[in-house]
């Protein structure tokens, strides 16, 4: 069938909104028609080569939600109808990273997401001269509908509003697993998140709800940190270009925090995020660098025990954590809504785009689908 896309056709070039071929769904595969995209650094990232050779052209979007048009054989968990919420790594559950529980690090889907295949080595996405068009991460939901493998499509209850449903399968999964599955923050604890835009707001979230005691929230834009406070940090620290936002971390927490999370990705808030350590914590990047940036550490300071570890995508049972979070968010236990601050439709996703570059605002949702998105969510009643 024939749908509308926004094309990476190269790095560094705008994103095109053009129509391409979608193949029905194969064995193992669904069918979706998208209702809500949001924009996310990593698709930036892609865009603009930071994460390898070769993954153009392509349709990004990897954190979506919409409802089930068709299903391939051997699908049994969802049917033409089910509302539905994209998890961008479909875990195989044989390898030998899904046997030891690391599921968010699943060989066979790796491997794949790198190629930018489906499971099967093959793509369903093609230009109308019929060249193949690369997959991201599975998901490709920058686009009217997408086909993806069958653990990507993971069913949410009905009546949560599908705008909000978008919002659940990155930056949400990533941050309640950073704080859950990989730093076990425990409720007394001291917390640094470095970094609020769409993620780092959703640590913040995520460490208040863990019952940390202080969450200290930095960041170099105002607005931002303005939604960080309302979303239960209780200090907020203006990291400006001359400023030591380390010393102020360390005024408000003395002697450093529990947990510090990085969500920008660079060698500088990296290293903020050791130095705001006390003796025995561990920093949490969940920020990611383009690919040739190293970081470097006073290699003295391994004396007293710190840590720094890496988390990707919830460091756990991904799709399950979403799962948990659509229930939670329905049930108003959970706030995404938030972070929205802009809105737009495929063709605006360049201008998200410039928007993230420039460290303005959080998440941008994409309207692929109004109507079917459910917004505005909450009329004024
Ligand atoms: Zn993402
Ligand atoms: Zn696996």
């Amino acid at each position: 069938m024939r749908i509308r896309a926004a094309v990476l056709h190269a790095y560094g070039a705008p994103l095109e909104v053009c129509e391409l071929e979608l193949a029905p769904p194969g064995p193992g595969e669904v069918l979706v028609r998208v209702a809500a995209a949001g924009v996310c650094h990593s698709d930036l990232h892609l865009a603009d080569g930071h994460l390898g050779e070769g993954r153009h052209p392509t349709v990004l979007g990897h954190e979506g939600a919409g409802l089930v048009e068709e299903v391939g054989e051997q699908v049994s968990h969802v049917a033409a109808g089910d509302p539905v919420a994209f998890c961008l790594v479909p875990a195989c559950g044989a390898c030998s990273a899904c046997a030891a529980g690391r599921r968010n690090l699943c060989e066979v889907a790796g491997a794949h997401a790198w190629a930018g295949t489906m499971l099967d080595g093959t793509t369903r996405l093609r230009f109308a001269d019929g060249r193949p068009v690369k997959h991201f991460n599975f998901v490709s939901c920058f686009a009217e509908r997408c086909v993806v493998p069958a653990a990507s499509a993971v069913p949410i209850a009905a009546g949560l509003p599908l705008w909000q449903a978008s919002l659940l399968g990155c930056g949400v999964v990533t941050a309640v697993g950073a704080v859950r599955n990989a730093a076990r923050v425990t409720v007394g604890e001291t917390v640094c998140v470095i970094g609020c835009g769409g993620v780092g707001l959703q640590l913040v979230a995520a460490a208040r709800m863990a019952g940390a005691a202080r969450v200290v929230a930095v960041e170099r834009d105002a607005a931002k940190l303005e939604l960080a406070v309302a979303r239960g940090a209780t200090h907020a620290v203006a990291a400006g270009e001359q400023d030591d936002a380390a010393a102020a971390v360390l005024a408000l927490v003395p002697g450093g925090v529990d947990h510090a999370f990085e969500a920008v990705g660079s060698p500088t808030t990296i290293r903020l995020a050791w130095d705001v350590l006390r003796p025995g914590a561990t920093a949490t990047v969940v920020g990611i660098a383009p690919a040739g940036v190293e970081v470097a550490l006073p290699a003295l300071e391994l004396l007293s025990e710190k840590g720094i570890r890496g988390s990707y995508y919830g460091s756990g049972d991904a799709a399950g954590l979403l799962a948990t979070m659509a229930e939670m968010t329905l049930a108003g236990r959970y706030p995404v809504a938030d972070v929205v601050t802009h809105i737009t439709d495929l063709d605006g996703i360049e201008d998200a785009f410039g928007r993230l570059r420039r460290g303005e605002g959080a998440r941008t949702v994409v309207l692929v689908d109004e109507a079917l998105a459910g917004w505005p969510a909450d009329p004024v009643t």
